[in-house]
């Protein structure tokens, strides 16, 4: 009997879920590694929340330094939120200069709602199918995702969703499935605006629960544009996405050469401490400025911002935005020579070490296999490399490493995947 299991389940909700059919006991990390009690080492190919690597020695040593220094509530003048509101809005394009920080990615996109609803006077919004948002009561009505599974509901009347616009795999296919999703993203914006309201749209640039998906470029850019033009509010979630990880860009929506209202950070952006934040323009956040007060008992307090900061020098000092880039496209690569060896790989997608990997069921002519897909990352995971499985379909394999994660590293992923793909 795993006696660890058990006390789990009798004090902690059993909602909360375990990753692969055999739960793994981590008791250590270092860099792209987690240590299980047996001192057997794993490779982590799918824990994006330790961006900059597993117990990175400069972010405990600057967290204890500032605590035993000063850690108090936000309502004091404090010279280390400045500095480090200071360099997060350089790597953001200048007319997004206001930050709001919060403790969770949750906590992140129900500000952000409540900045553009208050902006707008409006609470329309538009929401992709497949989208995961956050767990609040506000995020679950924002994610499909969620409120269409198990246990899922109707959302309210002002939720406006849209088919997830995969070229691929989704409801339209080929030259002119790009239009098309197009069309369903405008006739929301034309149906909220002859109801005299202004749309609010959610996204993510990279779709991640929704499958390391990409939306399609012209969709996204001239979505954005007609969300614009119609006086709404764009929201780019880049809480899986942001800080590097795509490698060409520093932020996903960059791809796209848009420029959202509002832009949510979190998991990545402490490193596992629980730091996030709400990046606006300074015109949205005097809106929200109405008299309420906005308190926030921890957001961006001396000992978050101390970590943020050393986030964001660690991502520079070590070269990760770049190592993203190059080890990412490395794997794509041999993901892809794959995929012609292997015909039960669909499909590879994503950019820098944010990837995907889709599994088919060949017997039923591109139809997926959940099981099939779990069975993959239980199987990888007796080979020490830890993956996860998400999508509509639940047949993607996802691969978002800290971003340490090397060559040797991918050889490793690949080669034993390839064995895995053999033995199925
Ligand atoms: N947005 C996205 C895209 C996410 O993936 C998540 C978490 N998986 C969240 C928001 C919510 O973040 P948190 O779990 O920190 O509340």
């Amino acid at each position: 009997m795993n006696l660890t299991l058990e006390k789990r389940r009798k004090v902690l909700s059993s909602s909360l879920s375990l990753s692969y059919t055999k739960p793994l006991h981590v008791v250590r990390g270092r860099g792209q590694f987690l240590y299980d009690k047996n001192g057997i080492e794993y490779l982590d190919g799918v824990n994006n929340i330790q961006h900059v690597g597993h117990a990175h020695p400069k972010i405990s040593t600057a967290a204890y330094k500032q605590l035993q220094i000063l850690n108090t509530n936000t309502r004091y003048l404090d010279q280390h939120v400045l500095d480090y509101a200071e360099r997060l809005l350089k790597k953001l394009p200048s007319k997004l200069n206001v930050c709001f920080f919060t403790n969770s990615g949750s906590e992140s996109n129900d500000l952000a709602l409540r900045l553009a609803r208050t902006y707008t006077q409006s609470s329309d919004t538009i929401v992709l199918e497949g989208a995961y948002h956050g767990h609040t009561e506000s995020l679950i009505n924002v994610s499909p995702y969620k409120y269409k599974g198990p246990g899922g509901f109707t959302p309210p009347q002002y939720i406006h969703e849209i088919p997830m616009p995969d070229i691929k795999r989704g409801i339209y296919r080929g030259s002119s499935a790009e239009e098309r999703y197009l069309k369903t993203l405008s006739n929301k914006i034309d149906l909220i605006k002859s109801q005299g309201k202004k749309p609010i749209f959610i996204f993510e640039s990279f779709m991640g629960c929704g499958g390391q998906l990409p939306l399609p470029e012209r969709f996204l850019k001239r979505g954005h544009k007609l969300i614009q033009q119609s006086c709404g509010i764009s929201i780019a979630d880049e809480i899986q996405t942001g800080f590097g990880r795509l490698g060409s860009h520093y932020w996903a929506f960059e791809f796209f050469d848009i420029e959202p209202d509002i832009v949510t950070l979190g998991k990545s952006m402490g490193n596992g401490f629980p730091l996030s934040a709400v990046i606006t323009t300074r015109e949205i956040a005097n809106r929200f400025d109405n008299g309420m007060e906005y308190f926030n008992s921890f957001g961006g307090n001396a000992v978050s911002s101390v970590v943020g900061d050393t986030v964001l020098k660690i991502i520079a000092e070590e070269g990760l935005q770049e190592n993203a880039k190059d080890v990412g496209k490395y794997l794509k690569r041999q993901l892809l020579e794959l995929k012609y060896k292997n015909p039960i790989i669909g499909d590879i997608r994503g950019e820098g070490l944010f990837l995907g990997v889709e599994i088919v069921d060949l017997k039923k002519d591109k139809i997926s296999l959940p099981i099939l897909a779990s069975n993959i990352i239980d199987k990888m995971r007796d080979k020490c490399i830890l993956l996860s499985i998400d999508g509509p379909k639940k047949n993607i394999i996802k691969i978002k490493p800290p971003l340490p994660f090397n060559k040797e590293n991918a050889d490793f992923l690949v080669e034993n995947f390839y064995k895995v793909l053999l033995g199925l």
